[in-house]
């Protein structure tokens, strides 16, 4: 089981006699213990999403916790009557996170024997282990940056998005038009390198060439004024998508060579990898720049060669490539494109750095 090594991304609560002290059928009073509400709230600080999966009346068991102010912390509940491991699984595939990234507590031996049974990836921790929680190292990541403080809105922001969405009867781009996109394009700073390395590692999909570039990496390139390292964010009217791309850029007079496009799967469907792309030819037109994006062949990234062949990245040989260096890897292809102006996008408001004029 080499994935217990890895950091829960989620924490499945049971009620009774776990999160709160009685049992609500029976008691009709529960308490909350001051303990367990700094456990929420901290691991909630954390990034680390909470969900709750209890056998109880769901909208009697809903009301204690809103009415004990914390049921704002869990993204998702399951609160029924069918076994523990079948809310687990539906918790793990609403978030789509895979099972060892998600925990679950529970005072109830049976209930966790349960879990362990049918999901052996889950870890489970019985209720008097709540006090030790926030010092175990799978509960503790190794970095918190701004995206991971507010996952949990982030997350409740793309339910609702969602929800929207499978309402939506128009043609797309107008529902696209009816999130109110906005995207931000800028030079990466210091404190955005955790979310960017963090990015590049979870965008397997979308990342052109499947090098991970490592915070020291980046960081040594950002005071290198032939790199441009820019980061990508993104929201709409349901809040933020937080950062969703990054860019590597080599900046020659002649020549930008695009070492490294990566795009969170979250956004594809937004169009963002197009409306870099376009955003970037538009800059090397007006600085007069051909542009060479290096694409390197993964099982997983096909998407992102469309994405590149879209915007009118070809194999044809231009002068301007003998300038570089061999790639590193045989595999990796340059593509090539002589830029021209490019409309603005059409369903995004973007506000980026202006890298033709410096
Ligand atoms: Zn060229």
């Amino acid at each position: 089981m080499s994935g217990l090594s890895s950091t829960v991304k989620c924490l499945v609560w049971d009620l009774d006699n776990t999160l709160w002290k009685g049992v609500l059928l029976e008691d009709g009073e529960v308490l909350l213990d001051d303990q367990v509400r700094e456990v929420i709230v901290g691991l909630d600080s954390r990034g680390i999403l909470q969900a709750v999966a209890s056998k109880n009346h769901h909208d009697h068991a809903w009301e204690r916790l809103v009415a004990l102010g914390i049921a704002e912390y869990f993204v998702v509940a399951r609160i029924g009557w069918g076994p523990k491991s079948q809310s687990i699984r539906q918790i793990a595939d609403e978030l789509s996170f895979a099972y060892d990234t998600i925990a679950f507590v529970d005072d109830q031996p049976a209930e966790r024997a349960e879990v362990e049974f049918h999901l052996p990836q889950v870890r489970c921790y019985p209720a008097d282990r709540i006090p030790q929680l926030l010092s175990l190292p799978e509960l503790t990541p190794k970095a918190v940056t701004v995206d991971s403080r507010r996952r949990r809105q982030m997350y409740q922001a793309n339910l609702l998005r969602q929800a929207e969405q499978e309402s939506f009867t128009g043609p797309s781009v107008e529902f696209l038009r009816s999130l109110d996109l906005t995207m931000q394009i800028g030079r990466a700073t210091v404190e955005d390198l955790s979310r960017v390395e963090e990015l590049t590692l979870r965008t397997s999909q979308m990342n052109a060439t499947g090098v991970h570039y490592s915070g020291g990496d980046l960081r040594a390139l950002l005071d290198d004024p032939g790199h441009e390292v820019l980061t990508v964010t993104m929201g709409d009217r349901f809040g933020p998508h937080g950062a969703v791309g990054v860019a590597l850029l080599e900046v020659g007079p002649a020549l930008w060579h695009l070492k490294l496009l990566a795009t969170s799967c979250r956004v594809v469907s937004y169009g963002a990898g197009t409306t870099v792309l376009n955003w970037l030819i538009g800059e090397a037109a007006e600085a007069g720049t051909h542009l060479v994006a290096d694409f390197r062949p993964t099982t997983r990234n096909r998407i992102m060669e469309v994405a590149y062949r879209f915007a009118g990245f070809t194999d044809e040989h231009c002068q301007c490539r003998d300038t570089l260096r061999p790639a590193d890897d045989s595999d990796t292809q340059r593509l090539h494109l002589t830029p021209g102006p490019r409309p603005a996008p059409a369903t995004t408001r973007l506000s980026a750095v202006r890298l033709a004029a410096t």
